[in-house]
């Protein structure tokens, strides 16, 4: 039987894009559901221009890298352009994101239809969100922390210690300018 010639395949990186301002537990499973899917996933930590952010974007870097320390097969990097710049950039085809509930879709597809006109080689995918993580975001989350609510559950413990140490230096910040 003649040999088969099989091209080695190329490894299938997934980039999953967000703000992750903090990284949540609602994160946390899309992308170890994204990792063992895929042979590689970066979660790429974009700015948006259009939310102001609690954590810097190395604060945010460091935490989600210490959530993953155990895992190689997931990287974290900082990117200021479009995403699918950077797709290009790591020769990279797929952008995952996470679906909660119906208010998410409009926003997800409206992003997914420009960047399958920027970029008509990436696909996004949208990953379900687990249903014990379907209501958790960052700003809710932020939002607990401010007024003395528990985390547990919602956030990874190194998050939950650095809101906490984050929003002691804002308190105290806004004691000494009053
Ligand atoms: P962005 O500001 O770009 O929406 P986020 O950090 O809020 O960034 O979210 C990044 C991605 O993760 C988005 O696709 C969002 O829908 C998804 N996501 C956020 N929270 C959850 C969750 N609890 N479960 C599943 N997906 C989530």
């Amino acid at each position: 039987m003649a040999k088969k010639n099989f091209k080695k395949a190329a490894t299938r990186i997934a980039v999953y894009p967000g703000s992750f301002d903090p990284i949540t537990m609602g994160h946390v499973d899309i992308v170890e559901r994204i990792a063992a899917a895929f042979d590689e996933v970066v979660v790429l930590i974009s700015e948006s221009t259009q939310k102001s952010s609690l954590f810097t974007r190395e604060e945010r870097k460091k935490l989600i890298q210490s959530v993953f320390s155990e895992r190689k097969n997931i990287i974290v990097d900082t990117w200021d352009g479009l995403t699918v710049d950077y797709l290009a950039k790591i020769n990279a085809g797929i952008i995952v994101r996470g679906l909660r509930a119906v208010v998410d879709f409009e926003y997800e597809m409206t992003m997914a239809s420009m960047n399958k006109k920027l970029a008509p080689q990436v696909e996004t995918m949208l990953v379900f969100a687990s249903p014990e993580y379907y209501f958790i975001s960052s700003r809710g989350v932020k939002e607990v922390a401010k007024n003395g609510g528990s985390l547990a559950g919602l956030v990874p413990d190194v998050v939950s210690q650095a809101l906490a140490i984050k929003l002691k230096k804002r308190l105290a910040k806004k004691a000494k300018k009053s």
